[in-house]
Parts: structure tokens; C-alpha cells; sequence
């Protein structure tokens, strides 16, 4: 067992499973007021924690943990004139509040990108319990990049393991798959 390795505070303690019958709910920053609230209407897909240093991630945790949903489903309903995108070149445009530095959705705005039409969201900013639960983890070598020492990778994916997220270096085989597929049929190579 190597559960005094802390992955995220939402998954510490285990998965909780997702519920099948959850339609969405109400993501708050950190601030003690003011709040940027986001409402989101659907369920989340493909959640997983993810090593990256680009994700916005709590305080002292080594991965950050993100779903998708569609931009549809994403509305700012208050305070939104406190959102900034952090880096405005960057592939995903991550909207964060410019206080308290949440980020509390990220858009692609490439149309030809796999997957526009999809938004990042950390569901952890929501006190409503049902959100699909992470099924991977994701640039897990990427924590190096974010301080982590090289030595405590080992005992890092055999956490990861055990919680049963998969560790992957990249995303997981259907999203990686899903980028080659958009590749690949942008190319010609595939019949679109
Ligand atoms: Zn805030
Ligand atoms: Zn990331």
C-alpha cells in the first residue's frame, strides 16, 4: 500500500463513483466573496487527475483533477467580469478568476482542434455530489516538471494504481486515439 502518497484531496481518501442520474451543478472560486459562479447543465466525461503543469490544482497537490464537458453547458453566471484567460496563446484558454487564481473553465477557441466544442472544468469547485468520477491519470511524468523528484515516481504510479487510475505519460489510449483519428482524417489518411 502506498496510500501516504497524496495524489488530490478528492481521490486521497478513494473514488467516489459517479451517479448515472446527475445532470450538472454550480462551480464556485475560492474567494470569501464575489464569487465567479459557473452553472453546468450536463454530466462531465472523461475526468481524470492530471500531472500537468498547465491545470490549475489545489494548494500542495501534485496533480490537478479536470473532466470535459460541451461549452454548451457552460455558463458564467455571476461575477464573470473577474475572469481573466491565463495565457492567451495557449492551446486551451484556461478562464480563471483573477483574486483568488481559480480556474474555472478552460476552452479551446480552434475550430480544428479534436476537441473543440469541449470544455475543461474541475468539478472539486462544486459542493453537489454525483460528477463522473476520474478514470485515469494523465502527464504523469509531468509532476517532475512541476518540483517533484524523479525518485518518488515510482511510488507515485503504484498509488495511481491502486486507487485505479491508470497512469499514462500522455492522455489515455480512446483520447490519444481520438487526436490521431481528427489527425487522420484531417490528413486524408482516414476517410472522413
Ligand atoms: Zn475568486
Ligand atoms: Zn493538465
Amino acid at each position: 500500500m502506498a496510500t501516504h502518497v497524496s495524489i488530490h484531496p478528492s481521490v486521497d481518501n478513494g473514488i467516489t463513483p459517479g451517479l448515472k442520474d446527475f445532470h450538472g451543478g454550480t462551480l464556485r472560486c475560492h474567494c470569501p466573496s464575489r464569487q465567479v459562479v459557473v452553472k453546468i447543465d450536463a454530466q462531465t466525461a472523461h475526468n481524470h487527475v492530471c500531472g500537468c503543469t498547465k491545470c490549475w490544482k489545489p494548494k500542495g497537490s501534485k496533480f490537478s483533477m479536470v473532466a470535459v464537458v460541451s461549452r454548451d453547458s457552460v455558463h458564467v453566471v455571476e461575477n464573470g467580469d473577474k475572469l481573466h484567460i491565463v495565457d492567451p496563446t495557449a492551446t486551451i484558454q484556461r478562464h480563471a478568476c483573477r483574486e483568488c487564481g481559480v480556474h474555472m473553465f478552460g476552452r479551446i477557441e480552434n475550430k480544428n482542434h479534436p476537441f473543440y466544442g469541449l470544455d475543461f472544468i474541475h468539478t472539486e469547485l462544486s459542493t453537489e455530489k454525483g460528477w463522473s468520477a476520474p478514470e485515469f491519470a494523465a502527464f504523469v511524468s509531468s509532476v517532475i516538471e512541476g518540483g517533484t523528484n524523479p525518485s518518488e515516481l515510482p511510488a507515485i504510479r503504484a498509488r495511481l494504481k491502486e486507487l485505479g487510475l491508470e497512469p499514462y505519460d500522455c492522455l489515455s489510449p480512446p483520447l490519444m486515439d481520438a487526436i490521431a483519428t481528427h489527425t487522420a482524417k484531417a490528413s486524408g489518411a482516414l476517410a472522413a
